[in-house]
């Protein structure tokens, strides 16, 4: 029987392939008709057989193009008409609404083979891409999404381009990006070295081909900035232990792990453990960096890994200074054509890492770039396509069998989450202050910005900003409501409270912190913002109800309140700020509340090293409550048991102190200390960490091998996790708990508390979407705001 259909397709649906791929499963399935966008997606009318409108219909929901998101599918049936053939009908509604946009896509498969191949005229040019492909997100400079209103408006297409962009069939009709050596943007190599005055970056070098001599200037052990989809990357040979080490010690990057780009997943293969998950984030459009498991990495070995046998397969190991103290390699595939040229090319893993001195934002304008990476790159190469937009790499894990995003940036955004909670206004959520993200929210789309830094300078304030005003003009939004932290001093808060004309929702930063990942799992309907969940906020710090310092907090909580049942018992931060970056510091606080005076006396290597000034002055410190605000976070926790340990007594970046007493986590070791809990005259749990100490202190006495102090010390933790758990549940009656804050980026610790309270018979919610540290809470923000909004409807 002959039929007709009329299809709307509401989601990411233009600018990713969508219509040429209608068109070519129209006509795989003989039917008649056309396909356009519209305003707020794509509408399809189709004309032909009952059976295979059918097959039409579930190939468009099943087959669609990688980048391609369907939020809805409509199907209205219509009366058959005859038509001849199917057209894309490429005069697009144009009004002034919403249509979401798509971020930027990793070169597809097809683009990646016509690079290699000598008989493709775009052989070897590495600006190719197609609909499947290429810049998006980080080109737009405005609405509708159209090349003029990109940063491709300087390159006239030429009559090939032109072609292609026109014709429905190709694979590059209205690629906005489309370029070709002809017509488009082209890579130039810099010497820095002859920098001086208006060319400060340096002349270009004289060669045919500047990717080739990049190249062979990696092979050689050289730096080289490479100006890549969001921003500026410091590339080197990740096997040579001088190239590493240089790029290290010019970067002022201690210790930081370095990401490295690999060339295929069998090379990815050959250094971590893969599993079908990892395989598909690492090769997905997103192509994010992930973190995996170093191969045959032995703990008590520092080296590289596989050693030997490595070498004769031919894959040299990686410099064991890529990534120092660390369980994991940080890996991701070429997500560019230039990365493609560059990987094949050095045939070995470059490190990549985000173009920048320290934790400044990354580089991504030409001149700030290039004055920026002076003295420690030795070449650039650059191109003349603009970036709009900064954003790094976006970084995942993966945990029990799902991605666990650790930094949602390239690649995701700014696609939305979209939540089962309308909000009835536009609302922006602030974020916090480290890893700061922000949040815009309209209907049920809940968009998180890029990973914006953070955010403790005028510099990082302006990146914010800026972002802030591109993004709500991209998406359309004219926040009514505004939601931030509670800490008075976060430069996002101050931004919240001096605006004008909207209304402000504060929250908690630890509330915020577990209804993230309430949000991150949103479960059945609405009415889950209302359900009780039990919430174990473990961080750094946050700005707690009672001005103190938070950060080792179990909630009850939904999307409206929360209310604190349990927490780590206080103790001073003594020198404040300085006590984050010497974690002996931390040490020395706790031992006092167990030892008192007896701390001197101790006879571990942490108080032999302490001289009785030192001493002194801190004890004064916390009894007068000078520069010693009290605390109650599990990251500290983790930095005074990393010194006591022998670990690290200073960090050279945040977390440095738990990452690296993770690292000598060992599965097999079983036994785990104790923590102590009372109730309060306040009717709250609070834990105490004494019996874990002194435990702790007489295993040092005794010179317990690391591993066996690290790993009790974790078990400790989760089992006073689930403890915790199963007496608020008597109380509260509730079987759900969301496992929250960055502390939870520690995969020993996670996985080992999952399995516990799984076992105890709770419901475990962990991230996956947005991050369990700081850089998730705008999300919680978000919601919150959304919820409140909804009560007074
Ligand atoms: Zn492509
Ligand atoms: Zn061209």
């Amino acid at each position: 029987m002959k039929t007709g259909a009329k299809i709307t397709v509401r989601g990411i649906v233009q600018g990713v392939g969508f219509r040429p791929f209608v068109y070519g499963l129209a006509r795989r399935y003989g039917l008649a008709g056309s396909v356009r966008n519209d305003s707020l997606g794509v509408e399809i009318v189709a004309f032909g057989e009952a059976g295979a409108l059918d097959a039409f219909v579930q190939g468009i929901r099943q087959e669609h193009p990688p980048a391609a998101r369907i939020y809805e599918l409509h199907v209205e049936p219509m009366a058959f008409e005859a038509r001849d053939g199917f057209a894309i009908d490429a005069s697009a509604v144009r009004e002034e609404r919403f249509v979401p946009l798509s971020p930027d896509l990793a070169t597809c498969t097809e683009c990646a083979k016509e690079l290699f191949d000598p008989n493709d005229r775009r052989c070897r040019y590495p600006f190719i891409n197609c609909t499947n492909c290429g810049p998006r997100f980080t080109i737009i400079r405005d609405i509708p999404y159209d090349r003029p209103k990109t940063t491709m408006s300087s390159f006239a297409m030429c009559a090939d381009c032109e072609r292609e962009y026109h014709d429905p069939a190709d694979r590059r009709f209205h690629a906005q990006p489309n370029a070709c050596p002809v017509c488009g943007p082209q890579v130039r190599l810099l010497d820095p070295s002859t920098g001086s005055g208006q060319a400060a970056a340096g002349q270009e070098m004289a060669c045919e081909d500047p990717v080739g001599k990049a190249v062979e200037m990696l092979a050689a052990g050289k730096i080289v900035a490479v100006k890549g989809l969001g921003g500026y990357h410091l590339a080197c040979d990740a096997t040579s232990d001088e190239a590493v080490g240089a790029l290290r010690s010019k970067k002022y990057r201690e210790d930081k792990p370095f990401a490295v780009m690999m060339r295929s997943l069998d090379e990815v293969a050959k250094y971590c453990v893969l599993d079908e998950t990892a395989r598909e984030l690492l090769t997905s459009v997103r192509a994010p960096i992930v973190l995996l498991d170093k191969r045959a990495a032995l703990i008590e070995k520092a080296a590289g890994p596989g050693g030997p046998a490595l070498q004769s397969s031919g894959h040299a190991a990686l410099s064991k200074e890529v990534a120092p103290l660390q369980r994991r390699w940080g890996v991701m595939l070429p997500y560019t054509p230039v990365h493609h040229l560059l990987m094949a090319g050095a045939a070995r893993p470059l490190v990549m890492t985000s173009g920048n001195v320290s934790d400044e934002p990354i580089a991504f304008r030409d001149d700030d770039a290039l004055e920026r990476l002076r003295g420690i790159a030795e070449a650039y190469l650059v191109h003349d396509r603009e970036i709009r937009t900064r954003c790094e790499d976006s970084v995942t894990t993966v945990f029990r069998g799902r991605p666990y995003v650790l930094r949602r940036s390239r690649g995701h955004v700014p696609e939305p989450l979209r939540l089962p909670l309308r909000a009835p206004k536009h609302i922006l959520a602030v974020g916090a202050e480290l890893k700061n993200t922000f949040c815009l929210v309209r209907d049920d789309m809940y968009f998180m910005s890029h990973h914006i830094g953070d955010l403790e300078d005028v510099k990082t304030l302006e990146a914010f900003e800026d972002s802030l005003a591109h993004l709500k003009k991209l998406l359309y939004v004219e926040p009514e409501v505004v939601v931030y932290d509670l800490h008075p001093d976060y430069l996002a808060t101050k931004y919240a409270l001096a605006l004008e004309g909207v209304e402000r929702i504060g929250i908690q930063h630890h509330h915020a912190q577990v209804l993230s990942c309430v949000a991150d799992n949103f479960w059945g309907d609405e009415a889950a913002v209302d359900e009780r969940v039990i919430g174990v906020a473990f961080d750094g710090l946050g700005y707690g109800d009672d001005g103190h310092i938070w950060g080792g907090e179990f909630l009850v909580f939904n999307a409206l309140e929360s209310r604190r049942v349990a927490h780590l018992d206080e103790v001073p931060m003594p020198g404040g700020a300085k006590a984050i970056k010497e974690p002996w510091r931390m040490a020395v606080a706790h031992l006092c509340a167990v030892f008192g005076d007896g701390v001197p006396a101790l006879g571990i290597p942490l108080t032999e090293a302490l001289d009785e000034k030192t001493w002194d002055l801190l004890v004064q410190m916390m009894d007068k409550g000078v520069h010693s605000p009290p605390t109650s976070s599990m990251g500290r926790l983790f930095d005074a048991v990393s010194a006591i340990a022998g670990v690290r007594q200073a960090v050279n970046y945040e977390g440095q102190a738990a990452i690296e007493l993770e690292y000598y986590t060992d599965p097999a070791v079983e036994e785990a200390y104790e923590f102590g809990v009372a109730q309060n005259e306040l009717g709250r749990l609070v834990i105490s960490p004494r019996p874990m100490f002194e435990s702790l202190v007489e295993d040092v006495r005794r010179g317990k091998p690391l591993k066996e102090l690290s790993t009790r010390f974790h078990n400790g933790v989760a089992g006073m996790i689930v403890a915790v758990c199963e007496r608020i549940r008597e109380a509260e009656g509730l079987e759900t708990v969301a496992l929250s804050g960055g502390v939870f980026q520690n995969r020993y610790l996670l996985g080992r508390a999952y399995e516990l309270l799984e076992a105890a018979g709770f419901r475990v919610l962990v991230h996956s979407r947005v991050p369990a540290n700081d850089g998730g809470i705008a999300l919680g923000q978000a919601l919150h705001g959304a919820a409140v909004l909804r009560g007074r409807e």
